[in-house]
C-alpha cells in the first residue's frame, strides 16, 4: 500500500575517466509515497566535510547574548499571565520564554541551557534536551487552553548560523497557529488521504515496511528511526513515534525516549564532522488521531559554519524543490544504526 517509487532518470555526462567519452552516469529521482515530494539521488559525488570544524572561534565570541545567564532573566519578556501564570517556564537550567520575534500565532523560544553560552553536539545530553522538550510540551498545552483555535503546533530548531541560527547559544523554536504551515497540510492530508483508501496509519504501515530493511537504524522505546525513502537533505533521519499525532500530547516517557535518540543521532553527526543541524516535529492538526497521524521527529545536517562554507541549499532546494542527495538514505542507516545497536 506504500509504493516506494524510483525513476532511472538515464543520465549522460562525459566520463572524466575515460577520456572524456560520453556514458551513463547513474541517477535516480525518487518518490516520498505520502507527499509526493520528489528528490535526486546523485552519485560518485560526497559533499560530506573529510575533517571536524574548528568552532573554537565561533564559541568564544563575546558580546551580548540574550539567553545567557544574567542577562537572560532582564532582556526576555514574561508570557502573558492568563497564557502561563509563571510568566517564564524554568525546568534545571532549561527555560523557555515568548520570541521576540513572531512568526506564528504564538512563537516560543526554549534554551537548553542558560547557564552555557556555548554547547558543542558532544555536550547535548538527555537531560537537557528532556528538559528542553519538556518545557516546550508544557507550553504548548497552556497555550492549547487557553487558545483551542490555535490547532497546529510544531517544535523545531537550528543549531549554528549555517543552519539559519540568528543567536548562537543553542536553542529550539514553537510555533502554534490557526492554519498548518506547508509541510503540515501536505502529511495531514496525505495521512487522511492513506487512512480513508487503506483504514490504516500510514506512519505505522511506513515503519512495519522498514523494521529490519536497509533504511532501519534502530529503536528508543515506543519510537522508531529510520532514515526517509526521499530525504529531503542530508544525512536526514526520523524518529516515527508509535503513539501521539500532536507534539502537545506528548507524555514524560516519550520524551525521554526522543532525548534518548536524538543524544545517539547527535553523536552520529559529530562522528561524521558535521556540527549544524535542523530538526522539527509537526503535530498533525485536530483530526491527528483520527486519520492514524502520528509524530516525526525529522533531523538533518547543514553545511558546517566555516569562514567561506558552502551552503548546502543550492537552487536546486530553494527554486525546484528537488533536493539533491549524495548519501544515500540506505547508506546513512547503515553507519547510524551501530549508535542505536544498544537501544534494539
Ligand atoms: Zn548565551
Amino acid at each position: 500500500m506504500i509504493e516506494f517509487k524510483e525513476i532511472d532518470l538515464q543520465a549522460k555526462a562525459p566520463n572524466l575517466t575515460d577520456g572524456g567519452r560520453w556514458s551513463q552516469v547513474p541517477l535516480v529521482q525518487r518518490i516520498d509515497p505520502l507527499t509526493q515530494k520528489s528528490t535526486r539521488l546523485l552519485t560518485g559525488v560526497k559533499l560530506q566535510p573529510e575533517s571536524p570544524p574548528d568552532l573554537s572561534e565561533l564559541a568564544a565570541q563575546g558580546g551580548f547574548c540574550p539567553f545567557c545567564d544574567g542577562t537572560f532573566e532582564n532582556v526576555t519578556y514574561p508570557f502573558e499571565s492568563d497564557v502561563v501564570p509563571a510568566g517564564r517556564l524554568r525546568r534545571n537550567r532549561a527555560a523557555i520564554v515568548p520570541n521576540i520575534m513572531a512568526y506564528s500565532g504564538y512563537s516560543s523560544v526554549g534554551i537548553y541551557d542558560t547557564s552555557r553560552h556555548f554547547l558543542g553536539l558532544e555536550d547535548f545530553n538527555e537531560e537537557l534536551i528532556f528538559d528542553a522538550m519538556y518545557l516546550m510540551v508544557e507550553h504548548g498545552q497552556m497555550v492549547r487552553n487557553s487558545r483551542p483555535d490555535l490547532v497546529w503546533s510544531s517544535i523545531s530548531a537550528n543549531y549554528l548560523p549555517s543552519s539559519g541560527s540568528s543567536v548562537l547559544h543553542p536553542h529550539l523554536q514553537s510555533s502554534h497557529d490557526i492554519e498548518p504551515m506547508q509541510i503540515q497540510r501536505e502529511l495531514a492530508s496525505g495521512t487522511e488521504r492513506y487512512h480513508r483508501i487503506n483504514s490504516g496509519s500510514y506512519f505505522d504501515d511506513l515503519v512495519a515496511k522498514e523494521l529490519g530493511g536497509p533504511r532501519f537504524v534502530g529503536r528508543t522505546g515506543s519510537i522508531s528511526w529510520i532514515t526517509p525513502f526521499a530525504p529531503r537533505g542530508f544525512q536526514e533521519i526520523w524518529g516515527v513515534f508509535g503513539d501521539y499525532g500532536d507534539v502537545v500530547e506528548l507524555e514524560e516517557d516519550a520524551l525521554r525516549e526522543l532525548a534518548d535518540g536524538l543524544c545517539r543521532v547527535l553523536r552520529y553527526y559529530k562522528a561524521g564532522n558535521f556540527s549544524s543541524f535542523n530538526f522539527s516535529m509537526v503535530g498533525g492538526g485536530p483530526n491527528a488521531s483520527e486519520h492514524g497521524f502520528k509524530l516525526v521527529f525529522r533531523i538533518l545536517v547543514r553545511s558546517n559554519p566555516d569562514r567561506y562554507y558552502r551552503s548546502d541549499v543550492t537552487y536546486f532546494e530553494r527554486l525546484l524543490d528537488e533536493p539533491l542527495i549524495d548519501v544515500p538514505p540506505e547508506e546513512v542507516a547503515a553507519s547510524a544504526r551501530s549508535y542505536f545497536i544498544e537501544s534494539v
